[in-house]
């Protein structure tokens, strides 16, 4: 990588809300790969996701700020949530490559649970064509290397680099269903995002 190279992160996900998962996942990629920023991106309208999130994306997105306001490299960017249509990761990494310009190179961060499923997203060879993906194997959800072979050949060898990052079994499945039995979300997300949650009932 040449010296006036600037490498950005590119975290997505619902954050529905945000996790520890998350951000661990985040400084690692950023530590290990000498990342100069971390962007977090919240979705708006995600297209792998039925349903609707449970609270807003404006309280989503004031989550993902409290969360990251302590990490002078990470940023959280609305793009996203003030787009009209689909969350499509390609169209999000098209227009931060344009804004950006050509001397930065972007690192999708995601969990296998979701470079699983690659094949099914809006012109994902496109997408891996013109960025890395770094993936972090979540436990009992084995990188499907057969399957990102069938589908993307050597892209995917070139473009797909796996992350040995602490397994922390967090989600915000299992911090929902908390919150809807009443059991405590303390150090699972940071202290701001539960002072938040609780402050506005949010998931009970
Ligand atoms: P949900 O349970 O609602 O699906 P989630 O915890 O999976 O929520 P998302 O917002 O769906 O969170 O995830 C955004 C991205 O972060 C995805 O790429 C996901 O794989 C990854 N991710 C989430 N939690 C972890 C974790 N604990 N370790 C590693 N990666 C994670
Ligand atoms: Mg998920």
């Amino acid at each position: 990588m040449s010296e006036n190279r600037r490498s950005v992160g590119l975290m997505g996900g619902t954050f529905d809300p945000i996790h520890t998962g998350h951000l661990v996942l985040a400084e690692d990629v950023r530590d290990m790969f000498g990342l100069d920023e971390v962007l977090f991106i919240p979705a708006a309208n995600p297209p792998h996701k039925g349903g609707l999130a449970v609270v807003t994306a404006e309280q989503r997105y004031l989550m993902a700020e409290l969360a990251t306001a302590s990490n002078p490299a990470f940023h959280v960017s609305r793009m996203e949530l003030d787009r009209q249509g689909p969350s499509y990761s390609w169209l999000t990494v098209t227009e931060l490559q344009e804004r950006y310009g050509a001397s930065t190179d972007f690192y999708f961060i995601t969990g296998s649970d979701a470079i699983n499923l690659l094949d099914e997203w809006h012109r994902a060879h496109d997408l891996l064509a013109r960025c890395h993906f770094i993936v972090s194997v979540r436990e009992g959800v084995p990188l499907d290397e057969a399957r990102l072979a069938r589908s993307f050949g050597s892209l995917a060898k070139e473009h797909i680099h796996r992350l040995a990052t602490p397994a922390l079994e967090i989600s915000s499945t299992d911090i929902r269903e908390r919150l809807a039995r009443g059991a405590s979300i303390r150090y699972i997300v940071p202290d701001a995002v539960a002072d938040y949650i609780y402050k506005e009932g949010l998931y009970q």
